[in-house]
């Protein structure tokens, strides 16, 4: 498979939210920013490798095994993500671009060799679930900081805000992606909510805790 026919059946999978839904090339083409003829000309060479179906007029959706690969890209993708954070460093925010390129790496030792070195992650950094090799996703609740009732506990699991100075405030305040945040109390003036953090109790806005994402086990 080539680099663009990769990223056609990722953005499909995604259009369809990773149902079986009838995609538009319409729709195909605004995500891939070209031309709905470049589209079409795409979705032939994919139909004939059977990993797309085609209706006219109703479009595209994949096959079993046009899902299979893009859950597989989309798992390459994850694990680099997680890998580029945890172990080289790289901030949150950093790190999609990167795995844009990294996600088409084919070799299938290196990603399992991957996922194990880390540990086999659930989550990547912004949150999302990660694919088993099997494509299955474990199920976890993933919820806002602020969403959380009062003693909830879970994990640090990414950001909704991945801008440079929430990134700063968190390194700040040493607030990391696993850190386990148990909510204390919470402020019915301002919503500001009071966290335990790796035995540190701190008090933070509300617009930050509207930023954190954490599962909760
Ligand atoms: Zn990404």
């Amino acid at each position: 498979m080539t680099l663009s026919e990769e990223n056609y059946l990722k953005a499909i999978y995604h259009l369809g939210k990773g149902t079986d839904a009838m995609i538009s090339t319409n729709a195909i083409a605004e995500q891939m920013r070209t031309k709905p003829s470049s589209v079409t000309d795409m979705i032939k060479k994919l139909s004939d490798k059977d990993l797309v179906r085609y209706r006219r007029y109703k479009g595209v959706s994949l096959t079993d095994s046009g899902k299979n690969s893009a859950l597989s890209i989309i798992r390459k993708h994850r694990l680099w993500e997680v890998f580029l954070v945890e172990k080289l460093d790289f901030a949150w925010n950093e790190v999609h671009e990167i795995a844009e390129q990294l996600e088409h790496i084919k070799s299938e030792q290196l990603i399992d060799k991957l996922d194990q070195h880390l540990g086999f992650p659930k989550v990547d950094p912004h949150g999302d679930p990660i694919p088993s090799k099997d494509g299955k996703f474990k199920k976890f609740v993933k919820k806002l900081l602020s969403e959380v009732v009062v003693g909830t506990t879970g994990v640090c699991i990414g950001v909704k805000d991945s801008s440079v100075a929430f990134l700063n405030f968190l390194e700040k305040n040493h607030i990391a992606l696993g850190d386990k945040i148990e909510v204390l109390d919470k402020e019915e003036f301002d919503g500001s909510l009071h966290i335990n953090i790796k035995n540190r109790r701190i008090h933070i806005s509300n617009q930050i805790a509207g930023n954190l994402y954490i599962e909760i086990q």
